[in-house]
C-alpha cells in the first residue's frame, strides 16, 4: 500500500520506473553512445558485439569522458552554419512545432529557468559562444534582442517544452531548470 508520505516525495515513481520496460531498454542501450568516443569504427564494432551478441547485458558500464557542456567549442573556432528554412514537409518552424506540444504556461507565473548570473549571457556567452541557447533550445525560449545596438537576453519561459537541454548544454552551467507550475503541458494530444 502506498503511504501519503511516499506519494508526496515521489519515491514510488523511481521504484516503478526501475521495474518498467523503459528502464530495461535504457539500461541495455547504456554503452552505445559512450563507445563512440573511441571513434566511429571502434564504436560500430563494439556496439555490434554489445547489442547483437550480448543484447546490452555486458557486465560493465562505459562512461562519457566529459560532461556535455564541456565539449562546446568557441564560436570563433567553428564555421558559421546557415540553417535552411523549414520546408513545411519534413521540417517545420519552431512556433508551429511548439503549438503541437500543447504547451501553454501562464504568462505571469514565476520564471522557471533560473540564471545564476543574469549578466553572463550578454557579457560572456554571446561573445565567446555566440549565445548557443538561441539555437539549441527547440522551442525558441531564448533570444538575443537588440535595442539601440544594446544586446538583451530574453527568456520566453511560457514556451518551454521541458526538454532540459539548456540545463545540460549551457557552457558555463548558468541555466538551472526548475519545475514550473503544473497544468501547462506539454501534452501531446495525438500521441
Ligand atoms: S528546457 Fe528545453 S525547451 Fe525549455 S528552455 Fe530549456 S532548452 Fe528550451
Amino acid at each position: 500500500m502506498i503511504t501519503l508520505k511516499r506519494v508526496k516525495n515521489l519515491s514510488v515513481y523511481e521504484e516503478k520506473f526501475n521495474k518498467s520496460w523503459v528502464y530495461k531498454e535504457l539500461h541495455e542501450a547504456r554503452n552505445v553512445k559512450p563507445s563512440f568516443s573511441w571513434g566511429l569504427i571502434l564504436g560500430i564494432i563494439f556496439t555490434g558485439i554489445d547489442q547483437i551478441l550480448f543484447r546490452g547485458k555486458l557486465p560493465f558500464t562505459l562512461r562519457h569522458k566529459h560532461a556535455d557542456h564541456e565539449t562546446l567549442k568557441m564560436a570563433d573556432k567553428m564555421p558559421k552554419i546557415d540553417y535552411p528554412k523549414p520546408d513545411n514537409i519534413i521540417t517545420f518552424d519552431k512556433t508551429s512545432s511548439v503549438y503541437l506540444t500543447g504547451t501553454n504556461h501562464t504568462d505571469n507565473q514565476p520564471v522557471h529557468l533560473k540564471l545564476k548570473d543574469p549578466e553572463l549571457p550578454i557579457k560572456y556567452t554571446l561573445d565567446k559562444y555566440d549565445e548557443p541557447a538561441q539555437r539549441y533550445c527547440p522551442a525558441g525560449v531564448y533570444e538575443v534582442q537588440y535595442e539601440n545596438d544594446l544586446a538583451k537576453f530574453v527568456i520566453n519561459s511560457q514556451n518551454c517544452i521541458h526538454c532540459k537541454t539548456c540545463d545540460i548544454k549551457e557552457p558555463s552551467q548558468n541555466i538551472t531548470w526548475v519545475t514550473p507550475e503544473g497544468g501547462g503541458g506539454p501534452k501531446y494530444g495525438n500521441m
